[in-house]
């Protein structure tokens, strides 16, 4: 008898079950903190190396090892696919004894035969999901994909604002360039006017994402939750009460005013067609403003913005990860 359970010996030694992936080789994974339960993808293999290192959450940072980080349809999946190997040993051993129990009663009074009666257990195949926004970890490497924009890296743990800062003044950097190639002069005003807004929304975005994803750090949680950029001598104000230290320290007095000002020209691009107010002439100290004509940008001024604004960002990325 013992010949026959050499089927489910190979059970014994376990099913390795190979995952599908998505087509660009990725991995579905979920977040077990019950209030998140946020889905992303992986792909295995590209970020860090080592055994059971963690896996962090990119929307709550919940940290946990890997194995905990399974979809239910992958649950379901692998569960299936036991089940029909379970069903296959108890067939193919009820095979054997069924053979041998003829055998043995071929010539006797009561013959005796074996059947088995399992159900069927399909296997449950699924596919993972496209998400929105495919990030290659900077620090790590890895290759994920996610819901929104910003995100921890499942590996490393470093949030990913810094590394989607950066990409946008990239954007803006190339708008400078084809503002400062066009040769329409008009075209070449509107470029870098947007290059200036669009640097400012980026600004604002990284900094309100920073914000959040560190918003346990903060005297005040929810506050921290809702910190915006867009006026950035506020933005400065609120992050020194509520995470005690001062978003202008690595500028000078000098650049830190230039960095002011020209958040207050994106507001009256965005209000006022870029016509100055009385609000500018109080809060953009800037002596050549006057009331009721338009400001003026050039490309250096767009340009210089973004490579304060990246030390700025540096540093608020540093002090709230630290
Ligand atoms: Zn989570
Ligand atoms: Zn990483």
């Amino acid at each position: 008898m013992n010949r026959a359970f050499r089927h489910f010996r190979r059970l014994e030694e376990g099913i390795k079950v190979a995952l599908p992936t998505d087509e660009n080789g990725l991995t579905g994974r979920e977040c077990p903190k019950p209030e998140c339960l946020g889905n992303f993808n992986v792909k295995f293999g590209t970020g860090l190396k080592g055994e059971n290192l963690p896996c962090h959450c990119p929307y709550c940072g919940h940290i946990a090892p890997h194995d905990k980080f399974w979809t239910p349809e992958q649950n379901e999946y692998v569960h299936s696919i036991a089940t029909n190997e379970v069903s296959k040993a108890l067939k193919a051993l009820t095979q054997d004894w069924d053979r041998d129990l003829r055998q043995r009663t071929k010539n006797s009074f009561i013959k005796m035969s074996m059947e088995f009666k399992g159900g069927h257990h399909p296997i449950r195949y699924y596919q993972e999901k496209q998400l929105e926004t495919n990030v290659v970890c900077d620090s790590c490497t890895l290759e994920y994909s996610i819901y929104g924009v910003f995100a921890f890296c499942p590996d490393c743990g470093v949030h990913n604002s810094l590394q989607i800062l950066h990409k946008n003044f990239e954007l803006v950097e190339k708008e400078i360039v084809l503002a400062q190639n066009a040769n329409d002069t008009e075209l070449a005003k509107h470029l870098i006017e947007d290059g200036l807004e669009n640097a400012v929304s980026a600004f604002d975005g990284f900094g309100r994402a920073s914000c959040f994803a560190f918003a346990d750090k903060a005297s005040n949680k929810e506050q921290a939750k809702d910190i915006s950029f867009q006026n950035i001598v506020n933005a400065k104000n609120r992050v020194q009460t509520l995470y005690g230290f001062n978003l202008a320290e690595p500028l000078d007095d000098e650049q830190w005013a230039f960095v002011a000002r020209c958040f207050q020209k994106r507001h009256l691009l965005a209000h006022t067609m870029g016509v100055i107010d009385e609000d500018y002439i109080k809060k953009a100290n800037d002596p050549s403003a006057v009331l009721g004509r338009k400001i003026t940008i050039d490309a250096e001024e767009a340009r210089q913005l973004i490579n304060l604004l990246d030390i700025v960002g540096r540093n608020l990325h540093k002090s709230l990860s630290a």
